[in-house]
């Protein structure tokens, strides 16, 4: 079987058979992969925590017929250990992983972009620099525009007439001027908005002396953003206080 090699962060796992498991990765020249882990569950396993979800590791994979096999895992950052003591910095964590799992939908893709976010994301979250709502929001706005969703905070998302507008839609792709407001367009303070652009471009200075009423219906507006552009919504969106 041909091997490769690449760098990965593990999204998800779930059982195969009595001892095995299917990794899920975001690698960074790969896309996204699925991969047999053998072994794993036993307490004997030479894998320890190398295949759990959130970390970072350098693999190696050996193509299958339908799933590849990974036959090396080296850490590279233990990104669960980092999060794991902090309760918030944890399920934010987990958002940004069923996030890249949804908007890099087809295997072996590359989708070198999204890897970036993701590690990039990881990092600041464990390194609690910043809060780890903002951090979250920050990497939901931009996966979403890396995978061709970029919000408009702004100009008009419908005719393009410079900002700032007051009303803002999910569904019409950002904010939008009076002319164009649709039903059930939101109507944000003029700061929130000023955030959100903030949070697009990592202006931090300006996300962290944001006011908690403005960072709460930033957050709010950010999931409504992120569920209109995924099918299903996140389970994971439900557990983050917000
Ligand atoms: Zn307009």
């Amino acid at each position: 079987m041909p091997l490769y090699r690449d760098e990965a962060v593990v999204l998800r796992t779930h059982k195969l058979g009595e001892a095995d498991r299917i990794i899920t990765l975001l690698t960074r020249q790969h896309g996204r992969v699925r991969a047999v882990a053998k072994g794993v569950r036993r307490t004997t396993s030479r894998w320890g925590s190398r295949l759990e979800p959130f970390t970072h590791v350098d693999v190696q994979l050996a193509e299958g017929r339908s799933l590849d096999v990974v036959t090396q895992a080296e850490t590279l950052t233990p990104f669960s250990s980092r999060l794991g003591d902090h309760y918030d910095r944890y399920t934010a964590g987990t958002v940004m992983l069923e996030t890249a799992e949804r908007l890099v939908t087809e295997e072996k893709q590359p989708a070198v972009q999204q890897f970036l976010l993701l590690v990039g994301g990881l990092r600041a979250m464990s390194a609690g620099e910043h809060r780890a709502g903002q951090v979250l929001d920050s990497y939901l706005l931009r996966s979403l525009a890396v995978a061709g969703y970029a919000p408009s905070f702004d100009h008009c998302a419908r005719c393009g007439s410079p900002g700032p507008h007051r009303w803002f839609s999910p569904a019409s792709g950002g904010v939008l001027c009076t002319d164009c407001r649709v039903p059930g367009s939101a109507g944000p303070a003029p700061e929130t908005l000023v955030l959100l652009s903030a949070l697009l471009t990592g202006e931090w200075a300006v996300v962290d002396g944001a006011d908690p009423r403005h960072r709460k219906e930033a957050s709010g507006l950010v999931a409504a953003y992120l569920a209109w552009h995924l099918e299903r919504g996140l389970r994971s969106l439900e557990h983050v206080e917000r």
